[in-house]
């Protein structure tokens, strides 16, 4: 029973002189942390109610995270956002969250120290999700959710006082924000990267965590060393391919969640595997119904803000959208249903296509998507990138059944991806279509 301000102040109690966080090279200790936290909410409190709306804007910095925490303090609701976006995402993402104050530098919140305000079930932070499918979505998270979700993770993986986590994660998303929490419940220490660079290797180096996506697993391939003295290497937020679990020093930890229900499945610590997710966190009940992720628990969310389909079945578990089957008693992620290829009336599940293209030597990455089809409803299409020559046709049809084997193959230089690496299917473009925009 606490909140993420309380925990701060317990571990400033607890751990005074010890390294909380260090990002981008400023380090600030757990009581120096809670004290500016302390003060940055006296600075909001003298100005705004408790539950107040607040965006925050900016790359990972110990100014983000005092206001982060000091509006936490102050009872506020923090409006967590991708500083990346342009003028009018942001005002979307203002206007949708109500939020009474948008901060996108954070050096004059300061103000007279005062004590956290709230409770478990308050509110905390308005995520957004990634808007891979569609809009962001507002996802409201109290204390207690982003709380539970972190801890039975925590468990999992045997996380104590003594680990150092390090990431180049951003803040303004779940995976890399409950990197930041992870260090306050257990007075942990974490040194954070605003963004990927060599530092974050040399940093490997002295830490015994790591958080990433794939999209970082791949940068640090080519550095095998700096993996030796972590305990563990936690990968998520999208697909991990077996080609590039196998060109790592070892397999990371894969696990699995979503912004509304935090994490939910993960592998056991000391038995990792890439081609599963793994199995429930302690607390997280996961089932399959018509192969679709339902998800229950403490730390999923009660309802999207505004207008948005309800995301429930009636009998409470939240639909995460994501297709899934059971092997060997662990989760395998097979895609989105909003990604489902339908072509002649079969469906066609991209990652699996995506999965046969990336076996052959010559192809880097792959991506697969529906296009419209006059004859077959949608037609199967890859886009790839390659390093070497290949008969991606011949291959695709030794490996799969005729209806999976794309129609059409598109090299391209790179796919795209958001912020968390994930594969924008929206933005994959034939040559025709961007002929005709
Ligand atoms: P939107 O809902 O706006 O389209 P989003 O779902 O991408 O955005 P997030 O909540 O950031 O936003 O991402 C959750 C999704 O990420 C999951 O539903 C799942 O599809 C994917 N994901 C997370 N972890 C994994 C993993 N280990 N393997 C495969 N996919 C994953």
């Amino acid at each position: 029973e606490s909140t993420i301000p309380l925990l701060a102040k317990a571990s400033a109690a607890r751990f005074p002189g010890k390294l909380a966080l260090d990002i981008d090279g400023t380090a600030i200790t757990h009581s120096a942390l809670d004290a500016e936290a302390g003060s940055a909410a006296g600075w909001f409190a003298a100005r705004f109610a408790p539950g107040t709306r607040i965006v925050l804007s900016g790359p990972s910095s110990p100014g983000f995270v005092r206001c982060y925490l000091g509006a936490l303090r102050a009872g506020m609701i923090v409006v967590l956002a991708n500083p990346a976006y342009t003028e009018s995402e942001l005002a979307h993402l203002v206007a949708d969250s109500g939020a009474a104050l948008t901060l996108t530098a954070f050096d004059a919140v300061a103000g007279d120290p005062v004590e956290p305000a709230g409770e478990p079930d308050d509110v905390a932070v308005l995520a957004y999700t990634s808007g891979t499918t569609g809009k962001p979505k507002g996802v409201p998270l109290t204390h207690r959710n982003l709380l539970t979700s972190i801890r039975s993770a925590m468990a999992a993986w045997r996380w104590s006082e003594d680990d150092v986590l390090t990431h180049a994660l951003p803040l303004f998303h779940q995976h890399g924000l409950s990197g930041v929490h992870a260090t306050l419940i257990a007075g942990s220490s974490a040194r954070l990267y605003s963004k990927f660079s060599d530092e974050l290797v040399s940093s490997m180096r002295t830490a015994t965590v790591l958080f990433a996506v794939p999209t970082i697993y791949a940068r640090l391939a080519s550095s095998p060393e700096a993996f030796s003295g972590l305990r563990l290497c936690v990968c998520g937020s999208a697909p991990l391919s077996t080609a590039l679990a196998a060109q790592l020093p070892r397999i990371p930890l894969v696990r699995y969640g979503t912004t509304e229900s935090g994490l939910d499945v993960s592998n056991p610590v000391g038995s990792p595997r890439g081609d599963t997710v793994g199995v429930p966190l302690p607390g997280v009940h996961v089932r399959l119904v018509d192969e679709e992720i339902q998800v229950r628990g403490p730390q999923v969310f009660t309802g999207y803000r505004g207008d948005v389909d309800d995301p429930f079945t009636p009998d409470g578990w939240f639909r995460t959208g994501d297709l899934g089957e059971i092997v060997d008693g662990h989760l395998v992620i097979k895609g989105r249903s909003k990604e489902l290829i339908i072509t002649g009336g079969m469906n066609v599940y991209p990652r699996e296509v995506e999965l046969a293209l990336e076996d052959h030597p010559a192809v880097v990455e792959a991506a697969v998507a529906g296009i419209p089809d006059p004859k077959w409803g949608e037609q199967v299409t890859a886009w790839v990138v390659l390093d070497g020559e290949a008969d991606l046709a011949a291959h695709a049809k030794s490996v799969l059944a005729p209806y999976k084997v794309p129609k059409q193959f598109f090299e391209v230089n790179s796919l795209p991806r958001n912020h968390m690496g994930k594969l924008d299917r929206n933005r994959l473009v034939s040559p025709v279509q961007r002929a005709v925009d």
